[in-house]
């Protein structure tokens, strides 16, 4: 997995990522409502998993039939229950999934950039096809394990 995936799963599990619920407790004034729906307040559990702008990006990737059995639980236990029940590299795909919605949430919110649900689940396969390619040739550590490089000594 990804290091930047790795801390953002970290971050969901801890309960350390800035939802609308969250900053009202440190008394930040924001409107407590999905900025993306306008449904239900603005939980990270919402804004992951149940907001209805998000169902078509689960039925595409083919994960909606295990999703929909946890949703509306809380981020620990949707997070467990998937680490349990979806084979490994099912649960890679739906935390890259989850770090690109995020990703795609805040550009919305934030950079005045306009969201591209439509592209994510292209997004995600790319990048983890990429990832497993670079990690299967040894390219993060420099390394090429199919094609070592070795210096011949010079006469
Ligand atoms: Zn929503």
């Amino acid at each position: 997995m990804l290091p930047k995936v790795k801390v953002f799963v970290w971050r969901m599990f801890h309960l350390a990522l800035p939802v609308a619920t969250h900053l009202i407790f440190w008394k930040v004034r924001v409107p407590l409502c999905c900025s993306q729906s306008g449904e239900e307040s603005e939980t990270p559990e919402h804004e992951l998993f149940s907001c209805s702008g998000l169902i078509p990006v689960w039925h595409r990737l083919g994960v909606w039939s295990v999703l929909c059995r946890c949703v509306y639980g809380l981020m620990q236990e949707i997070l467990l229950f998937l680490f349990d029940r979806l084979p490994h590299e099912a649960f890679e795909l739906m935390m890259t999934t989850l770090w690109w919605l995020w990703y795609d949430r805040n550009s919305d919110l934030f950079g005045n950039k306009q969201s591209r649900l439509d592209v994510i689940p292209d997004l995600v396969n790319n990048h983890l096809e990429e990832f497993n390619e670079y990690g299967r040739r040894g390219l993060y550590l420099g390394l090429d394990p199919v094609n070592p490089v070795v210096n011949r000594a010079t006469r």
